[in-house]
């Protein structure tokens, strides 16, 4: 642990994030206002606060100015409807300027402001929509369909043509905002006061809904500032879709704490698109999930791009980042990505900081994020030291920056005594770094030996024919369980007896002889959530059926 970091962490004090803000945790906040208006007092109203890239790549600029006017024809528009401070307000949007100014526009009244991922259909909105009894969604007419079947009794806004919203009998969007003011005075909230409302990306079961109170601002203006390294000339994208919380946290409402300038592209991801993106916009401050630099890797498209592009830091979080993607990012984008752990429920907590100058070996998670004690947990609840595997979790008392509050509409109760527990094993390092090893129900047990999944994932990926990898313990008569693993092919790469050797080889050479692969089976894709997150439990089923069969 360097000393930097050791300073930073000992002299961390909340009150100095607070005082940066315009909100108080006594007199309370409006994330509108931490996120715009903030910005407009200090004299930086016309700055270029949003670019925005559309399908057909039409490229449009807001200023802080823009997006007051149009949030505060949302805000006028909500509360004509009835909306209270509290009340949620949902969207099914592509990543438009139009979805930006409904978030900021439900924060000034004080709602709370519920996403709704595009790819999700009728059963999943109405399940979110239910839950939350949200007042008004806003909807363009490419989803519109889905709602045809969704029972909640929300109140729609169509983003379409006035025939279009007619024919539904919805509100027309463009029409209710033009009958609108441009100015709407923010309703100041309590820190314990919601303003999003999420669910969790449902990677082992239901999702779990989690309403994230105006403290956490302070503990996303901290992330942004030490992990991300974020500064305010900046050109920011976080190509992860705000329909969940790595999007939302930290591509939209981070960087407008921090007043830099954030990138939106409308269109889906390819790999052809990011390199041309990157190019013209020269992204100098990169985020984006493992999935997507793991397709970036194996497309080939980006290799070699390094001079073409302006990256000076890049960040991944939301699964495991792999060491020969780590290695990728540094050949090919020319540029160290570091890796942040966090979860919907608490934000970042875990990370290698690019604005401390701590060590980092790769592979590694890095330390807890100022503001944070993390510690490690065995099987009763009691903290091990360094050096050990065990469940992560948050020692509450000492976590000023913390503010989980515990699901909503959900009977789990994820803590004990002191502790948030995260459900997550992690190795702690002699030098204090942590180290993901896998979900608590991912773990394989195997002869005795508890191995995690993501180091036999990361050494799978390390042979050159292997785009994607999942790991997971089969049952097996003799050993309890035998490791299995799932393997994606690159594309130009053909199957074989010949191939499973080697990868098996790899594994056992490499990580160790009791965690290689005894099984590899050749998939055409591994299943996931609709964020792109690998679901091993599935994968664990499949397994545990073919052994019974
Ligand atoms: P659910 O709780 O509904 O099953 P989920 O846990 O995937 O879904 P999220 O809150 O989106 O929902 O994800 C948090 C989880 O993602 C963490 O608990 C951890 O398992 C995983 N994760 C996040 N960041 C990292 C990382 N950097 N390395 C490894 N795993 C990570
Ligand atoms: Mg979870």
């Amino acid at each position: 642990m360097s000393d930097h970091y050791a300073r930073v962490v000992a002299e961390f004090d909340l009150s100095e994030v607070e005082a940066r803000l315009n909100g108080s945790l006594a007199q309370g906040f409006n994330a509108y206002d931490e996120c715009i208006e903030r910005h407009i007092t200090a004299g930086r109203a016309d700055d270029v606060a949003l670019v925005h890239q559309s399908p057909d790549k039409v490229v449009s600029q807001l200023s802080y100015a823009d997006l007051a006017q149009r949030s505060a024809q949302v805000a006028n528009y909500l509360q004509q409807q009835g909306v209270k401070a509290g009340d949620r307000v949902a969207a099914m949007l592509p990543r438009t300027p139009e979805l930006l100014s409904i978030i900021f526009g439900a924060w000034r009244l004080g709602a709370v402001f519920q996403p709704l991922f595009t790819a999700f259909g009728y059963e999943a909105v109405d399940f979110r929509l239910q839950q939350a009894q949200t007042q008004v969604v806003f909807v363009d007419q490419s989803q519109r369909e889905k709602f045809a079947a969704v029972t909640a009794n929300t109140k729609r806004v169509l983003m379409g043509t006035a025939e279009q919203a007619a024919h539904w009998g919805d509100d027309h969007f463009t029409t209710e905002m033009a009958a609108q003011p441009v100015t709407f005075a923010s309703v100041l909230l309590p820190a314990e006061a919601p303003f999003l409302q999420m669910f969790t990306s449902g990677t082992v079961g239901k999702s779990k809904g989690v309403a994230v109170p105006l403290k956490a601002l302070l503990a996303f203006y901290t992330y942004m500032h030490f992990a991300v390294g974020l500064r305010p000339n900046d050109r920011f994208w976080n190509m992860a879709d705000p329909g969940w919380a790595y999007g939302l946290y930290y591509g939209v409402t981070g960087p407008f704490l921090i007043g830099a300038r954030t990138y939106i592209n409308e269109a889906g991801f390819s790999a052809e698109d990011t390199l041309d993106f990157l190019k013209q916009h020269q992204i100098t401050n990169l985020a984006s999930a493992p999935t997507a630099y793991r397709m970036m890797k194996s497309s080939g498209v980006l290799d070699g791009q390094a001079e073409h592009l302006a990256i000076r830091v890049a960040s991944s979080a939301g699964e495991p980042l792999n060491t020969e993607v780590v290695n990728w990012v540094t050949d090919h984008l020319g540029c160290r990505v570091m890796d942040h752990y966090g979860q919907t429920e608490t934000g970042m907590t875990c990370c290698c900081h690019h604005q401390l100058d701590h060590d980092c070996p790769v592979g590694s998670m890095g330390l807890p994020l100022p503001g944070y004690r993390l510690v490690i947990l065995d099987a009763e609840n009691r903290e091990l030291g360094p050096g050990e595997t065990g469940q992560l979790a948050v020692d509450i008392e000492h976590s000023p920056a913390f503010f989980f509050q515990g699901y909503t509409w959900q009977e789990k109760v994820p803590f004990y005594e002191g502790y948030y527990l995260t459900g997550d094993m992690v190795e702690q390092h002699q030098d204090g770094t942590f180290w993901f090893a896998g979900r608590d129900d991912d773990i394989i047990s195997t002869a005795g030996y508890r191995v995690g999944p993501t180091d036999v994932e990361n050494t799978v990926l390390e042979h050159a024919a292997v785009a994607e990898s999942a790991a997971v313990g089969k049952p097996d008569p003799e050993r309890g369980f035998v490791i299995k693993a799932y393997v994606v092919l690159r594309e130009g790469y053909e199957k074989s007896d010949a191939l499973v050797k080697e990868i098996q080889t790899l594994v056992r050479e490499r990580l160790s002889t009791h965690a290689f692969p005894r099984e590899v089976e050749f998939v055409d894709a591994l299943p996931k959530t609709p964020s792109g997150k690998i679901q091993r439990f599935v994968l664990r089923r499949q397994a545990a059926e073919e052994s019974n069969a």
